[in-house]
């Protein structure tokens, strides 16, 4: 039994009634805050550290409450005392430590790993700014400070510093731990972000601008600076290194506190690089094993036992290369054993497809993690296919023993208990609450079918759930949306490959048919929510049109009853959890072969959206999973799509010269949206990329995909049928635990005690 009201008045002398919403939000910290302090960590020999530079843990109040099993009593006694924790919950900033899929999985996992018990702390940097926040002016994206550092938060100061070198100096670490409790366990796992002390908020000027030259003020002020600059460069990098420097310090230091003597350090770590940006973690360990006495080739040695790697892309601009020549002004004491690293791969094979090194000076930072890592996964099936078969068939043809896959997952907790109480408390009525320890029981929900009683609940928790979104966006955005409408969402990073420029011709289609007189049955409203990355144009321009297409549908008064476009602005995962369970049509659209896995896509089944995609990344194993009846699925599959690349037998404008096509490619230009506020030069420009490159082909798949999307919505209007695809939606998605994934890594990969 808690008493809300006693640790209330002790802090602030009055009662909870007489508080603000802002006070109790500070009070619910501080009581969180000592609740997970009062838990002791893991004591364990052996201990997983994910190093990751990001972790988009999203607002943490109620997930912790959850966790902690204080939830339901809290929100009570606040309701009691006139209070709504709901409202709370809003004074809470949303940690900006994240860009997107990576890092929330990176965060999904801390909790999955803390609720299995699991001896493992996440690793990564405290940035002031963290990822920019997004706003929209004059149909534009522009970017600002996101910051969400508070004097009070859930950061802790921890005593533990590191020394960091540099090529001219020497910098003084600060760590800070957020505590991660897990759901219903005794210990705690940490969060460990390390900081500088002299970074200085205030040489931020322009919206992001600073100087990228001033480490001491800048280091951790922002997750992935624009390094479209050589500057820019070298800042990633002395980012990087920090980070791992760090990583690695603490990580032999609690090795040696638990008793290790170094030699056995594989017996007390092992390190999940996540994605390249830690990946300078192995030449540290191996340096700073040899200034405590441990020769190179068994330091190497160690290193190879104590290091995995996951992979996150197969794009080629986004695995990272650094110019030797920008680590020697960084980290010169480095460079000897990168190279040496690079001189020893070659006597293994010398070969351009997996040298570390290669002949234009660049360091691969892949490359250096299969060689010296004993795991490399992909993190979906189809994922690890293509790796070892076209993306990385050379390392695979060296090492098939290393590679494994890891299909992503997500954490029930929060994506379904945190964000859908609604559907949460249902399953609880129809299965009971062992779900939230064993993701596998909500299979047991496909027993109920055929239930009417249980397909009407479902559609009214849904419509509840569009309701509670609609009022959100009213009071955040100013936008109206009609409940009554099919919401139609695709949130995600903007970036060509994921498509949303494909969406947007579909909009422009809808459209067209009702101006010609076609009203469908039923109103529709397309969300997009996701930030683009400042230096990428054809990103920006996609996110300029959706806005300009936005404002031309709201104000002409034929298509508006029947059609609206929502961009949610400044997409998170405070923003995910309102629309997630307010979705009936999950767009993950991407070109076949492009997305490593995707975990959006699982987060909507769960709760209760159908999904409208390519047979990519981990949609094929959602496909697989619900059958073809259940899941709409278009486009050309990822091995054409690689042979298309391999051949270069895609022609965008063969597809645009189609009579289908090439009214919604010309609509982009039209006056309709020059005079909704259309930039030219954007426009233009986004056209003729449709017309002439269209790397990630979407005129390719258009007319597949519109015919597909038609479908949906006409099924939409049998309830009854689509309710029942819901209900299989939401049983299968029990595989996308990342609970299941967490026991997975520690199988097969950590073998680490429980
Ligand atoms: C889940 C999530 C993502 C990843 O979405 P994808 O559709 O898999 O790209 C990105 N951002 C946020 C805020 C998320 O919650």
């Amino acid at each position: 039994m808690i008493n809300l009201q006693n640790f209330v008045q002790s802090m602030y002398a009055k009662r909870i009634e007489d508080c603000s919403d802002h006070d109790l939000y500070y009070a619910l910290l501080a009581f969180t805050k000592q609740r997970s302090e009062a838990k002791c960590t893991n004591e364990q020999k052996k201990k997983v550290y994910y190093i990751s530079a990001e972790f988009l843990i999203g607002k943490l109040l109620s997930n912790n409450l959850i966790n902690l099993g204080l939830y339901d009593e809290v929100k009570e006694q606040l309701r009691v005392a006139g209070k709504d924790l709901l409202a709370i919950e809003e004074m809470e900033l949303e940690p900006s430590l994240g860009n997107g899929g990576l890092g929330r999985l990176a965060a999904c996992f801390l909790d999955s790993i803390a609720s299995l018990g699991l001896n493992g702390d996440g690793v990564g940097l405290n940035y002031h700014f963290g990822l920019f926040q997004q706003i929209f002016q004059y149909h534009q994206q522009a970017a600002i400070p996101n910051g969400w550092i508070t004097p009070r938060s859930w950061l802790s100061e921890s005593p533990i510093s590191y020394q960091v070198p540099f090529a001219n100096f020497t910098l003084t670490s600060k760590l800070y731990d957020i505590d991660v409790s897990g759901y219903q366990t005794e210990h705690k796992n940490r969060l460990r972000l390390f900081d500088l002390g002299s970074v200085d908020d205030n040489i931020v000027y322009d919206g992001i601008e600073f100087d990228k030259e001033d480490i001491f003020r800048n280091l951790t002020l922002f997750l992935y600076p624009d390094d479209s600059t050589d500057d820019g460069k070298i800042l990633r990098i002395f980012q990087q290194y920090f980070m791992v420097s760090n990583a690695a310090q603490l990580l032999i230091d609690e090795a040696i506190a638990k008793g290790s003597n170094l030699h056995d350090l594989p017996d007390y770590a092992v390190v999940q690089i996540n994605d390249t940006h830690p990946s300078l973690v192995i030449p540290e360990l191996i340096r700073l094993l040899e200034l405590r006495g441990i020769p190179f080739d068994e330091g190497v040695e160690i290193v190879k036992k104590m290091t995995a790697y996951t992979n996150h892309t197969i794009l080629s601009e986004a695995l990272e290369k650094w110019p030797l020549e920008f680590l020697n002004r960084v980290v010169p004491h480095l460079v000897p054993f990168i190279e040496e690293l690079d001189r020893r791969a070659k006597l293994i094979q010398d070969d351009p497809s997996v040298n570390i090194i290669d002949e234009s000076g660049r360091v691969h930072m892949a490359r250096m993690d299969i060689h010296y890592g004993f795991s490399i996964n992909g993190v979906a099936a189809l994922h690890t296919e293509i790796l070892k078969s076209s993306e990385l068939k050379a390392f695979y043809d060296l090492y098939p023993e290393k590679f494994n896959n890891k299909t992503n997952g997500i954490t029930f907790r929060r994506w379904l208990m945190h964000a859908n109480p609604s559907l949460a408390h249902y399953i609880e009525e129809l299965i009971g609450q062992d779900y939230h320890q064993d993701a596998s029981q909500l299979e047991n929900l496909l027993a109920f079918k055929d239930r009417a009683d249980v397909k009407e609940k479902l559609e009214a928790i849904k419509i509840h759930n569009k309701r509670k979104l609609q009022r959100h966006l009213e009071k955040r955005q100013g936008v109206h949306v009609n409940p009554d409408s099919i919401f139609d969402v695709q949130i995600k990073r903007l970036h060509e490959y994921k498509r949303q420029q494909m969406n947007v011709l579909y909009v422009i289609h809808k459209y067209l048919v009702i101006k010609s007189g076609q009203i469908p049955e039923r109103p529709l409203t397309v969300f997009f929510g996701g930030k683009a990355a400042p230096a990428y144009t054809a990103a920006q321009d996609i996110i300029h049109l959706i806005l300009v297409l936005s404002q031309l549908i709201q104000h002409d008064p034929e298509v508006s009853p029947h059609l609206q476009v929502v961009m949610i602005e400044n997409y998170n995962v405070t923003e995910a959890s309102f629309i997630i369970p307010a979705a009936d049509i999950s767009e993950q659209i991407s070109l076949a072969s492009k997305e490593a896995s995707g975990t959006g896509n699982m987060k909507f089944m769960l709760n209760g959206a159908l999904t409208i995609g390519t047979d990519d990344g981990a949609n094929v194993e959602i496909h697989d999973l619900v059958g073809d009846e259940n899941i709409y699925i278009f486009g050309q599959d990822s091995q054409s799509i690689i042979d298309h690349y391999a051949h270069g037998s895609y022609h965008p404008h063969d597809f645009y010269e189609r009579e289908t096509v090439r009214p919604l490619v010309d609509f982009i230009t039209s006056d309709a949206v020059r005079q909704a506020g259309g930039i030219d030069e954007r426009l233009w420009r986004l056209q003729d990329n449709l017309k002439y490159q269209d790397h990630f082909m979407t005129l390719l798949d258009l007319e597949e995909y519109i015919a597909t999307k038609e479908k949906m919505l006409a099924d939409y209007q049998d309830r009854d049928a689509w309710l029942d695809k819901v209900i299989v939606n939401i049983a299968k998605a029990s595989f996308f635990s990342s609970d299941r994934t967490i026991q997975q890594y520690n199988d097969e990969i950590w073998h680490l005690e429980r």
